[in-house]
Protein backbone atom coordinates (compact mmCIF):
# COMPACT_ATOMS: atom_id res chain seq x y z
CA UNK A 1 0.00 0.00 0.00
CA UNK A 2 1.39 3.23 -1.17
CA UNK A 3 1.83 6.35 1.51
CA UNK A 4 -0.64 4.28 3.78
CA UNK A 5 -1.79 6.65 6.43
CA UNK A 6 -1.26 5.16 10.21
CA UNK A 7 -3.07 6.55 13.22
CA UNK A 8 -0.94 6.57 16.33
CA UNK A 9 -3.24 6.47 19.48
CA UNK A 10 -0.58 6.34 22.21
CA UNK A 11 -3.39 6.66 25.05
CA UNK A 12 -2.34 6.29 28.86
CA UNK A 13 0.28 5.22 31.87
CA UNK A 14 3.29 3.37 29.47
CA UNK A 15 1.70 3.91 26.69
CA UNK A 16 3.42 7.08 25.08
CA UNK A 17 6.80 5.50 26.19
CA UNK A 18 6.34 2.09 24.12
CA UNK A 19 4.21 4.04 21.96
CA UNK A 20 7.82 6.19 20.79
CA UNK A 21 9.91 3.30 20.38
CA UNK A 22 7.64 1.45 17.75
CA UNK A 23 7.08 5.25 15.91
CA UNK A 24 10.92 5.74 15.90
CA UNK A 25 11.24 1.88 14.43
CA UNK A 26 8.77 2.89 11.67
CA UNK A 27 10.43 6.40 10.88
CA UNK A 28 13.72 4.41 10.68
CA UNK A 29 11.96 1.93 8.02
CA UNK A 30 10.78 5.38 6.43
CA UNK A 31 14.16 6.89 6.59
CA UNK A 32 15.92 4.00 5.15
CA UNK A 33 13.81 3.78 2.20
CA UNK A 34 11.64 1.01 3.04
CA UNK A 35 8.48 1.99 3.96
CA UNK A 36 6.28 4.56 2.65
CA UNK A 37 3.39 5.60 5.12
CA UNK A 38 2.53 8.93 6.87
CA UNK A 39 2.11 8.91 10.73
CA UNK A 40 -0.75 11.22 12.60
CA UNK A 41 -0.96 11.01 16.47
CA UNK A 42 -4.45 11.85 18.46
CA UNK A 43 -5.57 11.75 21.72
CA UNK A 44 -7.97 8.66 23.44
CA UNK A 45 -8.61 7.32 26.75
CA UNK A 46 -7.43 9.32 29.99
CA UNK A 47 -4.97 11.67 27.96
CA UNK A 48 -8.38 12.33 26.25
CA UNK A 49 -10.88 12.94 28.92
CA UNK A 50 -8.36 15.19 30.64
CA UNK A 51 -7.87 17.59 26.94
CA UNK A 52 -11.88 17.14 25.73
CA UNK A 53 -13.91 15.12 28.17
CA UNK A 54 -14.41 12.29 26.16
CA UNK A 55 -12.44 8.98 25.93
CA UNK A 56 -13.29 8.87 21.91
CA UNK A 57 -13.36 12.15 20.76
CA UNK A 58 -15.02 12.91 16.95
CA UNK A 59 -11.72 14.02 15.92
CA UNK A 60 -9.48 11.01 16.92
CA UNK A 61 -12.64 8.83 16.28
CA UNK A 62 -12.49 10.90 11.94
CA UNK A 63 -8.63 10.12 12.01
CA UNK A 64 -9.10 6.55 12.61
CA UNK A 65 -12.00 6.06 9.46
CA UNK A 66 -9.74 7.90 7.40
CA UNK A 67 -6.66 5.67 8.27
CA UNK A 68 -5.98 2.54 6.57
CA UNK A 69 -4.74 0.94 10.49
CA UNK A 70 -4.31 2.23 13.95
CA UNK A 71 -1.33 1.53 16.19
CA UNK A 72 -3.01 2.01 20.22
CA UNK A 73 -0.31 1.67 23.03
CA UNK A 74 -2.91 2.17 26.16
CA UNK A 75 -5.59 3.52 27.82
CA UNK A 76 -6.68 4.05 31.53
CA UNK A 77 -5.36 5.13 35.07
CA UNK A 78 -6.80 5.02 38.66
CA UNK A 79 -7.24 8.52 37.93
CA UNK A 80 -10.28 8.02 36.04
CA UNK A 81 -10.73 4.80 38.01
CA UNK A 82 -13.91 7.26 40.16
CA UNK A 83 -15.39 8.55 36.44
CA UNK A 84 -19.13 7.41 35.55
CA UNK A 85 -18.69 3.70 33.50
CA UNK A 86 -19.26 5.50 29.99
CA UNK A 87 -17.38 8.13 30.20
CA UNK A 88 -13.88 5.65 31.55
CA UNK A 89 -10.91 5.50 29.59
CA UNK A 90 -11.33 1.61 28.26
CA UNK A 91 -15.18 2.69 27.04
CA UNK A 92 -13.14 4.99 23.98
CA UNK A 93 -11.37 1.91 23.21
CA UNK A 94 -14.45 -0.21 23.06
CA UNK A 95 -16.39 2.05 20.86
CA UNK A 96 -13.17 2.54 18.81
CA UNK A 97 -13.23 -0.97 18.26
CA UNK A 98 -17.11 -0.80 17.54
CA UNK A 99 -17.39 1.94 15.46
CA UNK A 100 -14.55 0.19 13.10
CA UNK A 101 -16.47 -2.33 12.73
CA UNK A 102 -12.73 -4.60 13.38
CA UNK A 103 -14.45 -8.22 14.02
CA UNK A 104 -11.90 -10.66 13.72
CA UNK A 105 -9.18 -10.18 16.82
CA UNK A 106 -5.58 -12.03 16.15
CA UNK A 107 -3.43 -12.91 19.26
CA UNK A 108 -0.79 -14.75 18.69
CA UNK A 109 0.78 -16.55 21.55
CA UNK A 110 4.63 -16.95 20.42
CA UNK A 111 7.26 -18.58 22.12
CA UNK A 112 10.16 -16.97 22.01
CA UNK A 113 13.45 -19.62 22.29
CA UNK A 114 15.30 -17.09 24.70
CA UNK A 115 12.66 -16.57 26.75
CA UNK A 116 11.10 -20.67 27.43
CA UNK A 117 12.36 -19.67 31.13
CA UNK A 118 9.68 -17.38 31.51
CA UNK A 119 7.04 -19.43 31.44
CA UNK A 120 5.00 -21.27 33.98
CA UNK A 121 5.17 -24.33 32.42
CA UNK A 122 7.66 -27.05 31.25
CA UNK A 123 10.25 -26.11 28.69
CA UNK A 124 9.44 -29.06 26.57
CA UNK A 125 5.70 -28.06 26.51
CA UNK A 126 6.18 -24.34 25.15
CA UNK A 127 9.13 -24.33 23.58
CA UNK A 128 8.59 -23.81 19.94
CA UNK A 129 5.10 -23.08 20.45
CA UNK A 130 3.12 -20.49 17.91
CA UNK A 131 -0.30 -20.71 18.47
CA UNK A 132 -3.05 -18.03 17.05
CA UNK A 133 -6.34 -17.47 18.56
CA UNK A 134 -8.82 -15.91 16.10
CA UNK A 135 -11.36 -14.58 18.44
CA UNK A 136 -14.91 -12.82 17.50
CA UNK A 137 -14.90 -9.53 18.32
CA UNK A 138 -18.24 -7.72 18.11
CA UNK A 139 -20.52 -10.52 18.32
CA UNK A 140 -21.64 -13.06 20.74
CA UNK A 141 -22.70 -12.44 24.43
CA UNK A 142 -20.91 -9.16 25.31
CA UNK A 143 -23.23 -7.33 22.63
CA UNK A 144 -26.47 -9.61 22.56
CA UNK A 145 -29.51 -7.90 23.68
CA UNK A 146 -32.04 -7.85 25.45
CA UNK A 147 -29.67 -7.37 28.46
CA UNK A 148 -30.03 -6.26 31.70
CA UNK A 149 -30.44 -6.50 35.33
CA UNK A 150 -34.74 -6.87 36.39
CA UNK A 151 -37.00 -8.73 39.14
CA UNK A 152 -38.14 -12.24 38.41
CA UNK A 153 -41.44 -12.54 37.28
CA UNK A 154 -43.96 -13.35 40.78
CA UNK A 155 -41.01 -12.96 43.29
CA UNK A 156 -38.67 -10.29 44.61
CA UNK A 157 -35.56 -11.84 43.91
CA UNK A 158 -33.40 -9.76 40.96
CA UNK A 159 -32.28 -11.36 37.89
CA UNK A 160 -29.01 -11.16 35.65
CA UNK A 161 -29.58 -11.44 31.79
CA UNK A 162 -27.35 -11.54 28.83
CA UNK A 163 -28.24 -13.38 24.96
CA UNK A 164 -25.87 -15.02 23.27
CA UNK A 165 -26.29 -14.73 19.78
CA UNK A 166 -24.77 -15.37 16.37
CA UNK A 167 -25.91 -14.94 12.81
CA UNK A 168 -24.71 -16.79 10.05
CA UNK A 169 -23.04 -14.25 8.55
CA UNK A 170 -21.20 -13.54 11.59
CA UNK A 171 -20.03 -17.05 11.79
CA UNK A 172 -18.83 -17.32 8.34
CA UNK A 173 -16.83 -14.53 7.97
CA UNK A 174 -15.07 -15.14 11.38
CA UNK A 175 -14.49 -18.71 9.98
CA UNK A 176 -13.17 -17.38 6.83
CA UNK A 177 -10.57 -15.36 8.56
CA UNK A 178 -9.53 -18.68 10.39
CA UNK A 179 -9.02 -20.61 7.60
CA UNK A 180 -7.33 -17.98 5.10
CA UNK A 181 -4.64 -17.71 8.14
CA UNK A 182 -4.39 -21.30 8.47
CA UNK A 183 -3.54 -21.79 4.64
CA UNK A 184 -0.65 -19.24 5.45
CA UNK A 185 0.99 -21.21 8.41
CA UNK A 186 0.28 -24.66 9.27
CA UNK A 187 -3.26 -25.72 7.03
CA UNK A 188 -4.91 -26.74 10.53
CA UNK A 189 -7.73 -24.99 12.39
CA UNK A 190 -9.37 -25.66 15.21
CA UNK A 191 -13.13 -24.31 16.42
CA UNK A 192 -13.99 -24.03 19.95
CA UNK A 193 -17.16 -24.30 20.84
CA UNK A 194 -19.51 -25.87 23.05
CA UNK A 195 -22.15 -27.52 20.46
CA UNK A 196 -23.42 -29.94 23.37
CA UNK A 197 -24.99 -27.52 25.05
CA UNK A 198 -25.67 -24.49 23.22
CA UNK A 199 -27.58 -23.99 20.11
CA UNK A 200 -25.50 -21.57 18.73
CA UNK A 201 -22.78 -23.83 18.72
CA UNK A 202 -24.07 -26.26 16.55
CA UNK A 203 -24.86 -23.22 14.55
CA UNK A 204 -21.45 -22.49 14.42
CA UNK A 205 -19.92 -25.81 14.01
CA UNK A 206 -22.78 -26.44 11.03
CA UNK A 207 -21.56 -23.10 9.87
CA UNK A 208 -17.53 -24.09 9.85
CA UNK A 209 -18.14 -26.96 8.28
CA UNK A 210 -19.85 -25.51 5.30
CA UNK A 211 -16.60 -23.27 5.10
CA UNK A 212 -14.38 -26.15 5.09
CA UNK A 213 -15.85 -27.27 1.60
CA UNK A 214 -13.88 -23.88 0.51
CA UNK A 215 -10.86 -24.73 2.28
CA UNK A 216 -9.84 -28.47 0.99
CA UNK A 217 -5.95 -27.50 1.72
CA UNK A 218 -6.97 -26.82 5.70
CA UNK A 219 -7.69 -29.39 8.29
CA UNK A 220 -10.61 -28.59 10.41
CA UNK A 221 -11.50 -29.76 14.05
CA UNK A 222 -13.75 -29.00 16.77
CA UNK A 223 -13.54 -29.21 20.15
CA UNK A 224 -15.02 -28.20 23.09
CA UNK A 225 -14.09 -25.10 25.26
CA UNK A 226 -13.49 -27.09 28.18
CA UNK A 227 -11.21 -29.59 26.80
CA UNK A 228 -9.70 -26.80 24.52
CA UNK A 229 -8.93 -24.92 27.81
CA UNK A 230 -6.79 -28.02 29.54
CA UNK A 231 -5.34 -28.78 26.21
CA UNK A 232 -3.68 -25.56 25.72
CA UNK A 233 -2.11 -25.79 29.28
CA UNK A 234 -1.69 -29.94 28.79
CA UNK A 235 -0.22 -29.93 25.03
CA UNK A 236 -0.48 -26.28 23.90
CA UNK A 237 1.90 -27.50 20.59
CA UNK A 238 -0.99 -29.12 18.68
CA UNK A 239 -2.90 -26.43 17.89
CA UNK A 240 -1.96 -23.70 14.89
CA UNK A 241 -4.64 -21.45 14.55
CA UNK A 242 -7.62 -21.55 16.81
CA UNK A 243 -11.32 -19.82 15.86
CA UNK A 244 -13.79 -19.05 18.71
CA UNK A 245 -16.73 -16.83 19.72
CA UNK A 246 -16.38 -13.39 21.38
CA UNK A 247 -16.42 -14.68 25.25
CA UNK A 248 -14.50 -18.27 24.23
CA UNK A 249 -12.02 -16.19 22.90
CA UNK A 250 -11.07 -13.88 25.53
CA UNK A 251 -10.54 -16.60 28.26
CA UNK A 252 -8.39 -18.91 26.12
CA UNK A 253 -6.42 -15.90 24.51
CA UNK A 254 -5.60 -14.78 27.90
CA UNK A 255 -4.82 -18.15 28.76
CA UNK A 256 -2.61 -18.77 26.02
CA UNK A 257 -0.64 -15.73 26.11
CA UNK A 258 0.42 -16.45 29.51
CA UNK A 259 1.54 -19.79 28.04
CA UNK A 260 4.85 -17.04 27.10
CA UNK A 261 5.50 -15.76 30.02
CA UNK A 262 5.44 -12.41 29.53
CA UNK A 263 2.46 -9.76 28.99
CA UNK A 264 5.08 -6.80 27.23
CA UNK A 265 6.19 -9.51 24.39
CA UNK A 266 2.36 -10.02 22.63
CA UNK A 267 0.74 -8.20 20.14
CA UNK A 268 -2.66 -8.27 18.73
CA UNK A 269 -4.68 -7.56 15.81
CA UNK A 270 -8.36 -6.18 15.52
CA UNK A 271 -9.22 -6.62 11.67
CA UNK A 272 -12.39 -5.21 9.79
CA UNK A 273 -13.41 -7.13 6.21
CA UNK A 274 -11.87 -5.46 4.30
CA UNK A 275 -7.91 -5.65 6.04
CA UNK A 276 -8.13 -2.47 8.10
CA UNK A 277 -6.83 -3.05 11.55
CA UNK A 278 -6.29 -1.58 15.02
CA UNK A 279 -2.86 -3.36 16.26
CA UNK A 280 -1.86 -3.37 19.79
CA UNK A 281 -0.33 -4.79 22.60
CA UNK A 282 -2.25 -7.01 25.03
CA UNK A 283 -1.23 -5.33 28.30
CA UNK A 284 -2.73 -2.41 29.66
CA UNK A 285 -1.49 0.99 30.89
CA UNK A 286 0.84 -0.19 33.49
CA UNK A 287 0.52 2.41 36.05
CA UNK A 288 2.67 0.85 38.59
CA UNK A 289 5.61 1.14 36.06
CA UNK A 290 4.56 4.25 33.50
CA UNK A 291 7.24 7.18 33.83
CA UNK A 292 10.13 5.22 35.08
CA UNK A 293 11.37 4.19 31.11
CA UNK A 294 11.53 0.45 32.65
CA UNK A 295 8.18 -0.84 30.25
CA UNK A 296 8.96 -3.58 27.69
CA UNK A 297 7.88 -1.89 24.35
CA UNK A 298 8.41 -5.26 22.47
CA UNK A 299 4.83 -5.83 22.07
CA UNK A 300 4.00 -2.58 20.54
CA UNK A 301 6.72 -3.38 18.02
CA UNK A 302 5.55 -6.42 17.13
CA UNK A 303 2.06 -5.09 17.11
CA UNK A 304 3.65 -2.78 14.89
CA UNK A 305 4.61 -6.03 12.56
CA UNK A 306 1.27 -7.36 12.44
CA UNK A 307 0.53 -4.06 10.75
CA UNK A 308 2.78 -3.83 8.21
CA UNK A 309 1.88 -7.61 7.42
CA UNK A 310 -1.76 -7.60 7.81
CA UNK A 311 -2.97 -4.42 6.71
CA UNK A 312 -0.03 -3.26 4.07
CA UNK A 313 0.94 -6.76 3.30
CA UNK A 314 4.49 -6.00 4.01
CA UNK A 315 4.89 -9.88 5.38
CA UNK A 316 9.00 -9.66 4.77
CA UNK A 317 8.64 -6.05 7.07
CA UNK A 318 7.22 -7.82 8.94
CA UNK A 319 10.13 -10.86 9.33
CA UNK A 320 12.45 -8.73 9.47
CA UNK A 321 11.21 -6.68 12.86
CA UNK A 322 10.17 -10.10 14.20
CA UNK A 323 14.08 -11.14 13.99
CA UNK A 324 15.44 -7.82 14.42
CA UNK A 325 13.34 -8.53 17.89
CA UNK A 326 15.12 -12.34 17.94
CA UNK A 327 18.73 -11.26 17.41
CA UNK A 328 18.15 -8.56 20.70
CA UNK A 329 17.13 -11.33 22.69
CA UNK A 330 19.82 -13.17 21.39
CA UNK A 331 22.36 -10.89 22.68
CA UNK A 332 21.02 -11.02 26.17
CA UNK A 333 19.16 -7.72 26.27
CA UNK A 334 16.18 -7.80 28.69
CA UNK A 335 13.14 -5.23 30.02
CA UNK A 336 12.46 -5.98 33.70
CA UNK A 337 9.66 -7.82 33.02
CA UNK A 338 11.52 -10.58 31.29
CA UNK A 339 15.05 -10.51 32.87
CA UNK A 340 16.29 -13.87 34.03
CA UNK A 341 20.05 -14.97 35.26
CA UNK A 342 22.63 -13.78 33.35
CA UNK A 343 20.70 -11.00 31.07
CA UNK A 344 21.03 -7.29 31.02
CA UNK A 345 18.78 -5.26 32.16
CA UNK A 346 17.38 -2.46 30.16
CA UNK A 347 15.38 0.39 29.46
CA UNK A 348 11.98 1.17 27.21
CA UNK A 349 14.55 3.39 25.33
CA UNK A 350 17.53 1.08 24.97
CA UNK A 351 15.50 -2.07 24.13
CA UNK A 352 13.77 0.30 21.58
CA UNK A 353 16.95 1.63 20.05
CA UNK A 354 18.42 -2.02 19.67
CA UNK A 355 15.73 -3.51 17.75
CA UNK A 356 16.10 -0.73 15.22
CA UNK A 357 20.07 -1.36 15.50
CA UNK A 358 19.56 -5.05 15.25
CA UNK A 359 17.14 -4.05 11.73
P1 LIG B 1 -1.68 -4.07 32.91
O1 LIG B 1 -1.53 -4.94 31.72
O2 LIG B 1 -1.63 -2.60 32.67
O3 LIG B 1 -0.56 -4.44 33.99
C1 LIG B 1 -0.47 -5.72 34.59
C2 LIG B 1 0.97 -5.95 35.11
O4 LIG B 1 1.82 -6.18 33.97
C3 LIG B 1 1.54 -4.73 35.84
O5 LIG B 1 2.35 -5.17 36.89
C4 LIG B 1 2.39 -4.04 34.79
O6 LIG B 1 3.47 -3.30 35.32
C5 LIG B 1 2.87 -5.21 33.94
N1 LIG B 1 3.04 -4.80 32.53
C6 LIG B 1 2.08 -4.55 31.62
N2 LIG B 1 2.60 -4.17 30.47
C7 LIG B 1 3.94 -4.18 30.62
C8 LIG B 1 5.05 -3.87 29.79
N3 LIG B 1 4.88 -3.46 28.51
N4 LIG B 1 6.28 -3.96 30.29
C9 LIG B 1 6.49 -4.38 31.56
N5 LIG B 1 5.48 -4.70 32.40
C10 LIG B 1 4.23 -4.59 31.95
O7 LIG B 1 -3.08 -4.47 33.59
P2 LIG B 1 -3.82 -3.81 34.85
O8 LIG B 1 -2.83 -3.44 35.88
O9 LIG B 1 -4.91 -4.76 35.16
O10 LIG B 1 -4.51 -2.50 34.27
C11 LIG B 1 -3.95 -1.18 34.40
C12 LIG B 1 -4.82 -0.20 33.62
O11 LIG B 1 -4.78 -0.53 32.22
C13 LIG B 1 -6.29 -0.24 34.02
O12 LIG B 1 -6.79 1.07 33.99
C14 LIG B 1 -6.93 -1.09 32.95
O13 LIG B 1 -8.28 -0.80 32.75
C15 LIG B 1 -6.12 -0.71 31.75
N6 LIG B 1 -6.08 -1.75 30.69
C16 LIG B 1 -6.08 -1.29 29.42
C17 LIG B 1 -5.98 -2.20 28.38
C18 LIG B 1 -5.92 -1.68 26.99
O14 LIG B 1 -5.70 -0.49 26.79
N7 LIG B 1 -6.08 -2.51 25.97
C19 LIG B 1 -5.87 -3.58 28.64
C20 LIG B 1 -5.82 -4.00 29.97
C21 LIG B 1 -5.93 -3.08 31.00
Amino acid sequence: MVGAKILILPGDGIGSEIMAEAVALLEALRAAGDLDVELETAAIGGAAIDATGQPLPEATLALAREADAILLGAVGGPRWDKIERDLRPERGLLRLRSALGVFANLRPAVMYPQLVSASSLKPDVVSGLDVLIVRELTGGIYFGQPRGIRTRAGTNEREGFNTLVYSESEIERICRVGFDLARKRGRRLCSVDKANVLETSELWREVAERVSADYADVELSHMYVDNAAMQLVRSPKQFDVMVTTNMFGDILSDLASMLTGSIGMLPSASMDAAGKGLYEPIHGAAPDIAGKGVANPLATILSAAMLLRYTLGRGELADRIEAAVGRVLDQGLRTADIQSPGTRVVGTREMGQAVIDAL
